[in-house]
């Protein structure tokens, strides 16, 4: 697990457990939530339709085996259940709000039940945007209803009355994988259900969709160009495992993920002049759009390696690159190459 996420999760957990310092516990719960939720943000805004059916793990042993789509499902399925059949005892926000149509869901359950190609056949059915919709709410109600507990709360056990509602409400799979739910379940109080449905159980399946996204990203960018429009190299970018290259559908570059249309400046005005990259054009030096606009930092370290390709080509670009990653310990490169675009030029050139 996450060690960042883990000792999240501790800390949340010690200060539940006590009455001074519970609802210092329920703010953190909320506050790392809302930190997972916008993993899975990142993920709906920036990867194609079809990343969202795909299961680049099929028959692995772990959740990474699902598919991005059913993951989202099944975690909020699965929270939006227990917050609201066995904790408030009210409507499902997914019945409430009409979910199913929209998210244009063949099932209502948790998904338990769907194996290997059932499974990418469900996600393919998925109306994604719907789907992060009723993520977002389904998180929002929620959070209400933890900030509304009572440090007493925590104690609540459910009976027999909470597991005949569970089964009524037909949100549960009768089918053996899934109806073992119910009983899991009702073994917790409130305390348990906070620990596992309404956190770590978010840690599990967010941490699976990263490493799906991760192999997305590596398979978008298997055989495509490794230089990208701006000039830098898709094979030594720190971004590699979210960015699947902006000569892919799988482009969660950051100045992409900042710009109105998902798209990037440069690679936009590239297609627009149809040119390979920058390292084309004529305006590089003078450039001031994408990446090398003078409010990034790195626009000079990004512009020098646009003139590297433009004078030496891309095969010489990588293996510089290779070497420069040999010589030099860094986080990011314009801590060596600098600000200045010809300053940064020179000194990709000695290595
Ligand atoms: S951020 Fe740019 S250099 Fe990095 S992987 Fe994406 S397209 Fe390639
Ligand atoms: S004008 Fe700027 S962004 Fe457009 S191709 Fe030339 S260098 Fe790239």
């Amino acid at each position: 697990m996450d060690k960042g996420w883990s000792d999240k999760l501790k800390e949340v957990k010690a200060l539940l457990s006590k009455e001074a310092t519970f609802r210092e516990g329920v703010d953190k719960l909320i506050a790392f939530r809302e930190e997972m939720f916008a993993q899975i943000t990142q993920i709906v805004m920036n990867y194609p339709a079809e990343a969202f059916c795909r299961a680049p793990f099929a028959g692995a042993d772990g959740y990474h085996s699902k598919t991005l789509g059913y993951s989202i499902w099944h975690i909020f399925r699965i929270e939006d259940i227990v917050a609201h059949e066995m904790i408030a005892e009210d409507e499902q926000v997914f019945f409430g709000r009409n979910f199913r149509e929209a998210i244009r869901s063949p099932i209502a359950t948790t998904g338990n039940e769907l194996a290997g190609d059932e499974i990418v056949e469900f996600s393919r059915r998925l109306d994604i945007g719907a789907l992060y919709r009723y993520a977002g709410e389904v998180m929002a109600s929620t959070n209400r209803i933890l900030s509304g507990l009572a440090y007493a709360d925590l104690k609540r056990k459910f009976g027999e009355d909470t597991q005949a509602r569970l089964v009524a409400s037909g949100c549960v799979s009768e089918d053996e994988k899934a109806f073992w739910l119910i009983g899991y379940w009702c073994g917790k109080d409130v305390r348990g259900l906070i620990g596992m449905p309404f956190s770590r159980h978010w840690i599990m399946h967010i941490e699976a969709m990263r490493r799906i996204k991760n192999r997305l990203c590596r398979e978008a960018r298997k055989g495509v160009d490794p230089v990208a429009y701006c000039g830098l190299s898709c094979n030594h970018c720190f971004l590699g495992e979210w960015c699947g290259s902006c000569r892919t559908a799988y482009n969660a570059c950051s100045f992409a993920t900042l710009s109105p249309d998902g798209q990037c400046p440069n690679a936009k005005c590239c297609g627009e002049k149809g040119i390979d990259g920058c390292y084309e054009c004529d305006g590089l030096e003078a450039c001031e759009k994408g990446f090398y606009i003078p409010s990034n930092d790195g626009a000079g370290a990004a512009k020098a390696q646009s003139l590297y390709i433009r004078k030496h080509g891309k095969k010489a670009f990588l293996k510089a690159l290779d070497r420069f990653h040999e010589q030099y310990d860094f986080e990011k490169r314009p801590e060596i190459l600098g600000q200045d675009a010809a300053e940064g030029l020179k000194r990709l050139e000695r290595v």
